[in-house]
């Protein structure tokens, strides 16, 4: 059977969302994939279709008009997947902070991994947060190889326990079992 977990860390497809920055860190972003510092050695594909794309990359303090988008991006993208902040603002909210149009950090929506922090960030720290984050996009891809169990779970009323009221429940089996 084709695994396509195995060559997902050889070849991390990226998707760039602008949330609200602006522009230097996109920049930077672009700088880091042309061929002076060549992200692409890494099989990084920046590609435009979150339903392909293993490591969201978010520019810029989340305004209202993106947040939305930002959300919908998000849930779009298969598990699992890895959320970056680019910048101080997408941090933080950064300069942009407490402005009439501005939300706050990225990580006020969705869950960010990773944290770049930086106005603009340089490209070596794009490609050092990067590499952080396929190693985490590979911790998450074994972490749901593992395979699931049904747990039992009885109510339990002033001591008695009620067996007739039980309840399944799904986790995860301990690497130790
Ligand atoms: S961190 Fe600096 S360069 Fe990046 S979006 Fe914010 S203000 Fe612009």
């Amino acid at each position: 059977m084709f695994n396509l977990k195995k060559y997902r860390k050889k070849s991390p497809w990226i998707l760039h969302y602008n949330a609200g920055s602006c522009n230097g860190c996109d920049i930077e972003i672009l700088a880091s994939l042309a061929p002076k510092y060549d992200l692409e050695r890494f099989g990084v594909v920046n590609t435009g279709n979150p339903k392909q794309s293993d490591i969201f990359l978010v520019t810029g303090p989340v305004t209202l008009r993106s947040r939305e988008r930002l959300v919908e991006l998000y849930m779009q993208m298969p598990e699992p997947k890895v959320v970056v902040a680019v910048g101080s603002c997408s941090c933080t909210g950064g300069v942009f902070r407490d402005m009439y149009n501005v939300e706050d950090g990225v990580d006020r929506y969705i869950p960010v991994d990773v944290y770049i922090p930086g106005c603009a960030v340089s490209p070596e720290l794009i490609i050092d947060g990067l590499v952080q984050g396929l190693e985490i996009l590979e911790q998450k891809t074994k972490e749901m190889e593992k395979p699931l169990k049904l747990f039992k779970e009885s109510t339990c009323e002033e001591g008695i326990v009620n067996r007739r009221d039980t309840a399944l429940k799904v986790g995860k089996i301990d690497e130790k079992n």
